[in-house]
């Protein structure tokens, strides 16, 4: 939902990880501490290289990724991502310097969405990051998250299943939201501790078990199914046939 200066709400990217990939840390630093404010999951990385592998492990919701870096190039990031199956589709923002037309055009060409020039200014940055997810992933900023008779309201923060209303923790209600987000994907206790708690949290990973169980407990009583799936030996995930007969 937009409000009167275009910027999503911050319920609406709640939960949405960016990846910022810049060698200079006042500017990663300014960066991060706006999309933090506006309620994303910011991880921040200064090396090419090390960018690489993180995107393979866990690629975020949408990249910031400078021009000049140590290790790999941002323009060579960019090319590899767009080669890969995984990654193909993940959102883009090249940070390019003043009077860079031509690697901008390169940019744009090996597959950025989108570029902004430095000095920039903050708001923009943050409405081409809102437009670009919003065009990217419908379903992260869908204000309702629904799944067989299990429906899930961002705006009021409300649960319900087969009309009758479930109240959760915050926790849980995060756990729910996060997972509705992409069914069938498994998530590991390590991923959800950075993706739910967020990353600099120091909590056992045995705290997600106690609270995917009380989650369990209060979407389904009785007989109804059960939605969420323990995968041995890798994690979570919400059963993408819930609710499919
Ligand atoms: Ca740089």
């Amino acid at each position: 939902m937009l409000n009167a200066t275009g910027q999503m709400g911050r319920r609406e990217s709640a939960g949405l990880r960016v990846m910022i990939v810049e060698d200079e840390p006042s500017i990663a630093m300014l960066l991060a501490y706006n999309l933090e404010a506006a309620g994303y999951v910011v991880e921040r990385i200064e090396r090419g290289d090390e960018a690489e592998l993180r995107l393979t492990e866990e690629p975020p919701d949408l990249l910031i990724l400078d021009w000049m870096l140590p290790g790999v190039s941002g323009l060579e990031i960019c090319r590899r991502l767009r080669a890969r199956e995984q990654t193909r589709m993940l959102p883009v923002i090249m940070l390019t310097a003043r009077g860079e037309e031509k690697e901008r055009i390169r940019g744009l060409a090996i597959g950025a969405d989108d570029y902004v020039v430095k000095p920039f200014s903050v708001p923009e940055v943050m409405a081409r990051v809102h437009a670009l997810l919003r065009r990217a992933s419908p379903e992260r900023v869908a204000m309702k998250l629904v799944q067989g008779d299990l429906e899930l309201d961002r705006e009021t923060r409300r649960v319900h299943r087969a009309g009758r209303e479930i109240h959760l923790g915050p926790t849980e209600f995060r756990l729910l939201e996060y997972m509705m987000e992409k069914p069938g994907r498994v998530y590991s206790r390590a991923q959800l501790l950075d993706s739910v708690w967020g990353q600099s949290t120091e909590i056992d990973e045995r705290t997600v078990d106690v609270h995917m169980g009380r989650l369990r407990k209060a979407i389904s009583r009785g007989r109804q199914a059960d939605p969420l799936r323990t995968v041995r030996g890798a994690g979570y995930s919400f059963d993408e046939t819930f609710g499919r007969d």
